[in-house]
């Protein structure tokens, strides 16, 4: 650590070990997480390092998040220069970079004209902001009440993106939620049909909004069936709902699109009313922002209706542009295709039986799993040097960085060719 980090931390950033921190942090920190699987110090490229010096190939990237893997010198440049030029300003005002994201991200986004932006700085707020677009997309008689979200979905934390959030856990121990919102069943289009049929709109109101990621993330990487945005898309049209893409997680390049709507597979050639958008988006600095398309989705939300402090800051717009920049430079959309099929295939190809396949999109897969024992083979990769997370009971999620490499790649393929778990499957009682 350098002298001056040293003499303002009043001793507190001192070396220790992992199990050293890890106390510390159970003293310090507020137990929402449990206790963390390692503690991080350093990071480069697709590694991090924990406080007792050992290497992880990183392939959970902080959630999806360190787009150019860690210390990226592009980024850490950009960040620099913003940091020591101007570091924040009010939205009273507008900075060169913050003008230069908005309209970066409508243009990547193909947003026709008069499509604006929202920044934020997490994927959470990008949600609210959308939802809160929906609550002004009421329709002149103001009968648009209801905003439907998909099962399985996840939106954020916060009480508005919980209230869009299906999973009862999240949701139960916080209500009540903000109201309005149903739940409709995962890819299932006649329950949607249903959701939007005269009679439910006569009973329950008109739809405001529909909410869904493209490809769900925390659910496990699961994908709606073919044909089901497109089906959406024309039932919200008719209804003059807003079709909202939670590509908080999927975006930025995640899927080998920048926007996972764009792949004519996942999008069926849709374009939505609102994309939001975090995680990947700074490649590790926070921000995030809600992208209207068109005229009509830009001015729901007029002077005064929303704001936040730091949402446009002008060093997370940095990163944002920066990001954004290194990803296009450097043809990691091309990469994460690439890398994306070796790693699904080379781990299928390994043929270890606690492997049923892998599904996913780009680099933002899953490893789905023969028995409910994806918690034992986090910890096993984990041990190995690679960190991965435990989706679901039965799934391990991969979304390295998008400069992982093919042979790396191959790293991770060899791992889940040779582990194994404990066989904890009881043996049936004999009758005797
Ligand atoms: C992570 C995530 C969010 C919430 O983002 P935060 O930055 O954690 O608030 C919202 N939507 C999706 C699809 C996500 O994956």
């Amino acid at each position: 650590m350098s002298d001056t980090l040293q003499s303002v931390s009043g001793g507190a950033l001192a070396d220790a070990s992992n199990a050293a921190w890890t106390d510390r942090y159970t003293h310090a920190v507020m137990d929402t997480f449990g206790p963390p699987q390692r503690v991080l110090v350093r990071g480069e490229g697709a590694y991090v390092w924990d406080a007792d010096g050992r290497r992880y190939l990183d392939l959970l990237a902080g959630i999806a998040v360190n787009a150019l893997g860690h210390a990226h010198p592009t980024l850490t440049a950009a960040i620099s220069a913003q940091l020591g030029t101007l570091c924040h300003v009010s939205n009273f005002f507008a900075t060169p970079t913050q003008i230069g994201l908005a309209e970066r991200l409508l243009h990547l986004a193909g947003a026709p004209e008069g499509s604006r932006v929202f920044f934020t700085n997490s994927g959470t707020e990008a949600v609210e902001a959308a939802f809160k677009m929906a609550r002004r997309n009421r329709g002149e008689d103001g009968s648009r009440t209801r905003v439907l979200a998909l099962e399985g979905g996840f939106h954020g934390r916060s009480m508005g993106a919980l209230a869009l959030t299906a999973k009862a856990a999240y949701r139960e121990p916080f209500e009540p939620l903000p109201g309005g919102v149903e739940h409709v069943p995962f890819g299932d289009t006649a329950a949607l049909e249903e959701a939007f049929s005269p009679a439910a709109v006569a009973e329950r109101g008109g739809v405001a909004a529909f909410v869904l990621e493209p490809l769900q993330g925390e659910a496990g990487v699961r994908p709606l069936p073919p044909g089901y945005l497109a089906h959406a898309r024309r039932l919200t049209a008719d209804a003059g709902a807003l079709l909202v893409l939670d590509e908080v997680q999927t975006g930025v390049g995640r899927t080998g699109s920048w926007f996972a709507f764009q792949q004519p597979e996942i999008g069926g050639g849709v374009l939505p009313d609102v994309v939001t958008v975090a995680k990947g988006l700074g490649g590790g600095f926070p921000v995030g922002a809600t992208i209207a398309f068109g005229e009509r989705a830009a001015t729901l939300l007029g002077r005064g209706q929303h704001g936040t402090t730091f949402g446009g800051n002008p060093v997370a717009a940095a990163a944002g542009l920066a990001t954004l920049g290194v990803i296009e430079r450097d043809a990691l959309l091309e990469n994460v295709r690439h890398v994306g099929a070796v790693l699904s295939s080379e781990i299928e190809a390994a043929g270890n039986p606690l492997v049923a396949g892998v599904r996913g999109r780009g680099l933002l897969l899953a490893v789905q799993l023969t028995r409910p024992v994806a918690a034992d083979v986090a910890a096993a990769a984990l041990e190995a040097g690679f960190v991965v997370n435990a989706v679901a009971p039965d799934a391990i999620r991969l979304a390295p960085p998008l400069i992982l490499t093919a042979d790396q790649a191959r790293d991770v393929a060899r791992f889940f060719a040779a582990v194994t778990v404990p066989d904890t499957t009881v043996p049936a009682e004999r009758e005797s």
